[in-house]
């Protein structure tokens, strides 16, 4: 039995899963496809200080803690190609694209000063641009710059007609010899899936006027403008005269639980900076009980204005200010107003490239191109693959205590797999036929079960 679990996406629900195992003493391989940890919310992860770490009040992961855990293994520009053998004697064959500079990079940033190629910056919703050789955002892990080939002159190992940004690098960490990519083989015992999800592209908003005005955002892009490493340092600015706003719409999609959590996040920041005037327009229609009762308890503290209604035109104006007709349910007539900002949300939709996963897995995924999650004891992890586990919105859109809470289960349930290394762990482990030993003690299936309830419980408390 081998005593490594394989977690594929580093999120927060495969960052959760990963710091669990590794304290448990086991080795985790914890792969990324993008060149940085932390999934959609990525600067977010990254900053020490930020108020994510407590969302709504569950502590995340963060990145630091991640690159502080010596029995993970982390693999970026990484993706599954083959999954071979059965739960608890897997081999897993990754490829990995090359970074073209070395861990011996100290971000001096010389290099990006004489990089002639400009490209938007997908770290930070396209708002922002970065160079050809780049660090997305401060504080991202890993933290040595990565060259993105397609955007780059060069063509290596053949065709090299720009070198600016090996010439000014002191530190000779830039080195285009190295393969375009390579194959790794790991053994694991379970493989963790926490692929996330990723938002629909802004075509589906250019009805609202999106593209018209700076002012009109996507919710992704303002989250950027809220993050303490994003373009203006977490203070909501206009984009189109670095002004505060004084009147924001905030126009939702959909009434979700994952819908109003973001909203109620991002609204709780923009209040927190008193913007006086903040309007929420959000849909009729909710499928989810009563999500509204999540969003007022978050926001109860400010005077938010929460208006049932669809918006009908956006339209810029003179001074900076977009004029907005919408209509409220039950009025007769439409409304129009002026505000200095509007906030758009999207549809979000499995992870790109998931579908390819899933056939290299052999685990079945529903309609929506999300994993089809099944019951495992006292969790929702199972997938049609003994052995494999699912994470947070890699089987749908869920918010952060329910992530977090998955994340948790899915690590326990990988242990069932695996021989943890006592000598490696904080918190020794002992896993066999009859069950998992956590802290000292063999838990049975019910008592894995109570536990994994009692996470569960302890998570819902805090909100
Ligand atoms: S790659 Fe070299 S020049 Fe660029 S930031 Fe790193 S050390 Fe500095
Ligand atoms: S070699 Fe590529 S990354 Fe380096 S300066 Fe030239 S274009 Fe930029």
């Amino acid at each position: 039995m081998t005593d490594s679990v394989l977690v594929i996406g580093a999120g927060v629900a495969g960052m959760r899963a990963a710091l669990d195992l590794a304290r448990h003493g086991i080795q985790v391989v914890l792969i990324e496809r993008e060149p940085v940890l932390g999934g959609v919310m990525a600067s977010r992860l990254s900053d020490e200080e930020e108020s994510f770490s407590f969302a709504h009040g569950v502590e995340v992961p963060k990145t630091q803690q991640i690159a502080a855990q010596k029995n993970i293994e982390v693999l970026t520009l990484a993706e599954i190609v083959e999954l071979a053998g059965t739960a608890g004697d897997f081999t897993a064959t990754i490829r990995q694209r090359a970074r073209f500079v070395t861990d011996a990079c100290t971000r001096c940033r010389h290099c990006h000063t004489v990089c002639p190629q400009v490209a938007p910056n997908q770290f930070q919703a396209g708002i922002t641009l970065r160079k050809a050789i780049y660090t997305p955002f401060r504080d991202a892990f890993p933290s040595s710059y990565v060259i993105d080939i397609e955007t780059c002159l060069n063509n290596p190992p053949n065709y090299m007609p720009c070198q600016r940004c090996v010439e000014v690098c002191d530190d000779k960490a830039i080195h285009f010899e190295m393969a375009a990519e390579q194959q790794l083989t790991r053994k694991a015992g379970a493989v963790v899936v926490a692929t996330g999800f990723a938002v629909e592209g802004s075509g589906e908003l250019d009805r609202y006027g999106y593209g018209s005005h700076p002012d009109i955002l996507s919710y992704m892009e303002f989250e950027q403008l809220i993050s303490p490493v994003g373009p203006s340092g977490g203070f909501v600015e206009k984009l189109s005269n670095s002004t505060s706003p004084e009147n924001v719409l905030y126009v939702m999609h959909d009434a979700s639980r994952f819908a109003t959590g973001c909203a109620a996040a991002q609204c709780d920041k923009m209040a927190d900076q008193e913007i006086k005037n903040i309007v929420v327009l959000h849909p009729s229609t909710t499928k989810e009980g009563d999500p509204f009762g999540t969003f007022w308890r978050r926001i109860a503290r400010h005077s938010v204005a929460l208006v049932e209604g669809e918006v009908e035109r956006i339209a810029p104006i003179e001074d900076d200010q977009l004029r907005v007709r919408y209509k409220e349910a039950n009025q007769p007539l439409s409304t129009t107003e002026d505000y200095d900002m509007v906030v758009l949300t999207t549809r979000a939709k499995a992870s790109p490239g998931f579908s390819k996963t899933a056939a290299v897995l052999g685990i079945e995924h529903n309609g929506f191109g999300f994993v089809r999650a099944g019951q495992t004891i006292g969790g929702i992890n199972a997938t049609s693959q003994p052995g494999i586990y699912v994470a947070g919105c890699a089987s749908g859109l869920k918010d952060v205590h329910e992530t977090i809470a998955e994340s948790k289960s899915a690590a326990i349930h990988s242990m069932r797999h695996v021989q943890a290394r006592a000598d490696k762990a904080d918190t020794p482990i002992v896993t066999g036929h009859t069950g998992v030993m956590i802290d000292g003690r063999w838990l049975t299936d019910e008592q894995i079960r109570k536990r994994i309830e009692s996470i569960l419980l302890n998570l819902m408390q805090a909100t």
